[in-house]
């Protein structure tokens, strides 16, 4: 890629202005189609009631709820965006980090050593990322592209460094970063992710948590990171805060039909 695609960032249009209603409100169709607890049993969420959410999670009413479907043709581009930068990545083996199964999905955490230092308003901490994939029955990715869904999708979840904790940063708009990115099935082996992979295994169950080695966080990104999406939207599990600037990369990662394989298993999504 020669350096006249280093500027070509897109934006999208639901960021401007007033909260605008993009046109996906989470999840609506298929997911919630299962029983719902109703009001009041709401204190453990799951992907089956979503459109109860907002019952115990006000914010998820919200009008810039994420994900959402990004639809090109409405897309604009703005020759602000700049490349995204980051610093810190490439942990050694030495660094131990914890990966847990939280029963929504596979977390790993993140020391805030790692950061995000170009392409966004503020500096930004890192503090975990983790996974949305699919089964045989259902699609993994929770962001679309012009109505497609992916097999996958990680979340690098950082607070903006002007906030001391992620706790005070998660409800202050622009308080939270999410990098996102679309796992895809190629034909090769991804040396980056099989370091994580390897240790998945360990917490199959729900609940369970183990300590890995450090590695280079920066191999489960794409090599591209000048070329995204940005809107501003919300978490998109309870307590839903409006609060998240997120950067979707163009540019998708490709797994091996092994690896992605070793990562279809409904443990890694029991609410499913
Ligand atoms: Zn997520």
């Amino acid at each position: 890629m020669g350096p006249q695609d280093q500027y070509l960032l897109l934006l999208l249009t639901c960021l401007l202005g007033p909260p605008v209603r993009c046109e996906e409100p989470h999840h609506q169709e298929e997911e919630s189609q299962g029983p719902s607890p109703g009001p009041g049993h709401h204190h453990h969420w799951s992907y089956t009631d979503i459109l109860e959410w907002d019952t115990d999670y006000p914010d998820c009413g919200g009008a810039a709820q994420s994900p959402i479907n990004v639809d090109t043709q409405n897309t604009t581009f703005d020759p602000q965006l700049r490349p995204i930068q980051l610093s810190g990545y490439d942990l050694a083996p030495g660094e131990t980090l914890e990966l847990e199964n939280n029963k929504h999905t596979v977390v790993l955490k993140l020391p805030d050593s790692l950061k995000i230092v170009g392409g966004l308003p503020h500096i930004y901490r890192a503090a975990q990322l983790h996974f949305h994939w699919g089964s045989d029955s259902s699609p993994g990715s929770e962001h679309m592209v012009n109505g497609h869904r992916f097999p996958g999708e990680i979340h690098v979840v950082h607070y903006n460094s002007e906030y001391k904790s992620i706790d005070k940063a998660i409800t202050q708009p622009g308080g939270l970063a999410v990098l996102a990115a679309f796992i895809e099935e190629g034909p090769d082996d991804n040396a980056g992710y099989q370091h994580l992979l390897d240790h998945l295994d360990e917490v199959k169950e729900g609940g369970n948590s183990v300590e890995i080695p450090g590695f280079d966080i920066r191999g489960l990104l794409p090599q591209q990171l000048d070329r995204y999406f940005r809107y501003n939207g919300s978490l998109t599990t309870p307590p839903c805060f409006q609060s998240v600037n997120w950067t979707i990369f163009n540019q998708t990662l490709l797994l091996s039909a092994k690896q992605v394989g070793s990562v279809d298993n409904p443990e890694y999504h029991p609410d499913l």
